[in-house]
C-alpha cells in the first residue's frame, strides 16, 4: 500500500515523463489577489497563464498545491467530521496545459494515471460531463468507459469556478463508487452528498473568464486544469473510502489519541479526526505567515484553532493540546513541506498562546451553553441573544457555536444573533459620538459595515477580551 508520500510523488513523476514542469506548491495565501482568502486549487498560482497576462517558459506544468477551503466559495470547514472526503485542509494534485493541449490528451492522461499506474478497478468508476459537452463524452467513450457510466450533469458542479471572478470553464469529474454498504447516490442524483460515490478527479476545460458584472469572454487559448485530492486517491489505494482511514491521518489520530488519552477509534473518534484536521490547516497557515486575529484571514484562521479546541475539551483535555501534536504533522509532511518544520517553534508557540487564552473562556462558554440547551423548548433555536453572549464574553466564533448546536440536531436564531451584534454597535457608535471621536468612529463603522458582520469583528471580539 503506497502512503500519501508515495501516491504524491508517482503523480507527479508522471506527469514529468509528459513534459509537464514540475512546480512548487504556493503558499496558502494568494499573492496580489483580494479576491480569494486563501489558494483553494491548484490553478490559482497559474491564473494569469490562463487569461494569457502572464507567460513562462513552460506550457505543461504539474503540482502538489497546499489548499485550504474554509470560506469564500469553497468552504468545507462545515462538512469535516461530518463527511469521509472533506478537509479544511488538503492537497491537490493537477496536471495543467497553457493553450498546450486540450480535452484529447487530458482525458486520457487522467485515464492512464488511475486505472494502469494506479491499477484501480475500471468497473468501479464513472465519469461525469457538462450536459452539452458531447466532445468530451465521446472521449470518454473512446478510452473505454461505457456510455452508461458517462454521466451528463446541467448544474455548477460540473461548471468549475475559482471564485466570483477568473479563468473557469466546462469540466468533467471522476468518480469512484466504494459500493452500497456505503451510503450516497451517484452524480447528480439527490444523495449525491453521501460518501459512496466519491469524486476523486475533477479536470476542467479552461476556456471562459468570469468578470464581477457577470459577463464572461472567451479566452483566446484552450487550457487544462485538473485537481484531484491526493487524500481521497491515497485512501482509495490503501483500500478505503475514508480519507481520514490513511496513514498520515491514523498517525495524527494516534497522536492525537495519546495526547489526550483517549482511545482513537471509539465513539470519540469524530473529536480526534477534526483535530487532526484542524491541526493540518492551523499549521500550514501559520507557516504560510497568517497569525490568529480578530479580522479577515487572521480571523477564519482563529476560529478553526478555537473549533479544534472545543474538540480537545470533549476529549476532556484539561491543557493545551493542539501545541504537542505539531511534531507528529512534522514527522508526517516535513520532507514534503520544508516550510513546515522552520515554522515549527513559532506554530507551537502561537497555538500554545491561543489555547491557554481560550481555555479562560472556553470551559465557562460551554457550562452557559449547556444550560441554554436544556432550557430550550423542544426543537427551539439557541437564542440570538444567547449566542451573541458567547460570541461577546467569551470569544466563541458563531460557527463554533453552530459546530457545538449541530451536533445535537441543534441551531441557532441568526437574526436574533445579527440585530444583538447590531444593538452592540449602535451603542458603541453612540458612545464613540459622545466622546469627540466621530470622526474616526464613522469611518470605522462603514469598514465594519461594509465588510459584514461576519468578517470583521475586530472591534466587538477586542472589546470581549478586555471583558474576560
Ligand atoms: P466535492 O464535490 O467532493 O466537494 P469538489 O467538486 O468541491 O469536491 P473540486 O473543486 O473539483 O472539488 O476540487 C478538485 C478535487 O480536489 C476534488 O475532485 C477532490 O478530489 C479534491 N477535494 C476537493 N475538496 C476537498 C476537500 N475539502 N478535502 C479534500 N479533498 C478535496
Ligand atoms: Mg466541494
Ligand atoms: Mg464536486
Ligand atoms: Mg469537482
Amino acid at each position: 500500500m503506497p502512503s500519501l508520500n508515495e501516491v504524491r510523488s508517482t503523480f507527479l513523476n508522471y506527469f514529468e515523463k509528459q513534459g509537464h514542469e514540475v512546480v512548487s506548491s504556493s503558499p496558502l495565501v494568494p499573492r496580489n489577489d483580494p479576491t480569494l482568502m486563501f489558494v483553494n486549487s491548484g490553478m490559482v498560482q497559474f491564473k494569469n497563464l490562463f487569461t494569457g497576462v502572464e507567460h513562462r517558459d513552460y506550457k505543461r506544468a504539474t503540482t502538489a498545491q497546499k489548499c485550504v477551503r474554509a470560506g469564500g466559495k469553497h468552504n468545507d470547514l462545515d462538512n469535516v467530521g461530518y463527511t469521509a472526503r472533506h478537509h479544511t485542509f488538503f492537497e491537490m494534485l493537477g496536471n495543467f496545459s497553457f493553450g498546450d493541449y486540450f480535452k484529447n490528451e487530458a482525458i486520457p492522461f487522467a485515464w492512464n494515471l488511475v486505472t494502469k499506474e494506479f491499477g484501480i478497478d475500471k468497473s468501479k468508476l464513472l465519469t461525469t460531463v457538462y450536459h452539452t459537452d458531447d466532445e468530451a463524452f465521446e472521449i470518454w467513450k473512446k478510452v473505454g468507459v461505457p456510455e452508461d457510466r458517462i454521466i451528463r450533469i446541467a448544474t455548477s458542479d460540473n461548471f468549475w469556478q475559482m471564485g466570483p471572478t477568473g479563468p473557469c470553464g466546462p469540466c468533467t469529474e471522476i468518480f469512484y463508487d466504494h459500493g452500497d454498504h456505503i451510503w450516497g447516490g451517484p452524480p447528480g442524483s439527490p444523495e449525491e452528498d453521501g460518501d459512496r460515490f466519491i469524486e476523486i478527479w475533477n479536470v476542467v476545460f479552461m476556456q471562459n473568464e468570469q468578470f464581477e458584472d457577470g459577463s464572461m469572454r472567451a479566452l483566446d487559448m484552450q487550457s487544462i486544469d485538473t485537481g484531484m485530492g491526493l487524500e481521497r486517491i491515497g485512501a482509495l489505494l490503501q483500500g478505503s473510502h475514508d480519507n481520514y482511514d490513511t496513514d498520515l491521518f491514523k498517525y495524527l489520530i494516534e497522536a492525537s489519541a495519546n495526547a489526550t488519552n483517549v482511545d482513537p477509534y471509539g465513539d470519540k473518534n469524530v473529536h480526534h479526526r477534526v483535530i487532526a484536521d484542524h491541526l493540518r490547516s492551523t499549521s500550514f497557515l501559520i507557516a504560510d505567515g497568517v497569525m490568529p486575529s480578530n479580522d479577515g484571514r487572521g480571523y477564519v484562521l482563529r476560529r478553526i484553532m478555537r473549533r479544534a479546541m472545543r474538540h480537545a475539551h470533549l476529549l476532556g483535555a484539561k491543557d493545551p493540546v493542539m501545541h504537542r501534536l505539531v511534531s507528529a504533522l512534522v514527522t508526517q509532511m516535513g520532507a514534503a513541506y520544508p516550510e513546515l518544520r522552520q515554522a515549527q517553534p513559532m506554530i507551537e508557540e502561537t497555538l500554545k498562546l491561543e489555547e491557554t487564552r481560550f481555555k479562560q473562556t472556553l470551559d465557562r462558554g460551554l457550562k452557559l451553553l449547556d444550560d441554554e440547551i436544556d432550557g430550550l423548548p423542544e426543537g427551539a433555536a439557541l437564542p440570538g441573544a444567547a449566542a451573541f453572549k458567547l460570541y461577546d464574553t467569551f470569544g466563541f466564533p458563531l460557527d463554533l457555536t453552530q459546530d457545538a448546536l449541530r451536533e445535537k440536531g441543534l441551531s441557532v436564531d441568526i437574526d436574533g444573533f445579527d440585530s444583538a451584534m447590531n444593538d452592540q454597535k449602535a451603542k458603541a457608535r453612540a458612545a464613540w459620538a459622545g466622546s469627540g471621536e466621530a470622526a474616526d468612529a464613522t469611518i470605522w463603522f462603514d469598514i465594519a459595515e461594509n465588510k459584514g458582520v461576519t468578517d470583521f469583528l475586530g472591534y466587538d471580539t477586542e472589546v470581549a477580551e478586555g471583558q474576560v
